[in-house]
């Protein structure tokens, strides 16, 4: 397969739906678990382009930890 794993060749990437931008049948990674008020909780799996921007995310609150909590939005 040629997916565009080069920013994590080592996590398990499959073929499917992209919870951030409603993406079809393309290759999503696993990014954590999210959380619904009424069902429960889910495993939340994002394209590569927004695994990009959640890195970018992720990076820029690593960078902030003393900072409040910031709102993530998909590209
Ligand atoms: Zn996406």
């Amino acid at each position: 397969m040629n997916l565009p794993t080069a920013h994590h060749p080592d996590r398990d990437w499959a073929t499917g739906h992209c919870w951030c931008c409603a993406a079809e049948n393309v290759p999503v990674l696993w990014i954590g678990p999210a959380q619904s008020q009424d069902h429960g909780t889910a495993p939340v799996y994002a394209c590569a382009a927004c695994v990009l921007r959640w890195e970018q995310l992720i990076a820029e609150h690593g960078a902030r930890r003393d900072a409040p909590g910031r709102e993530a939005h998909c590209a």
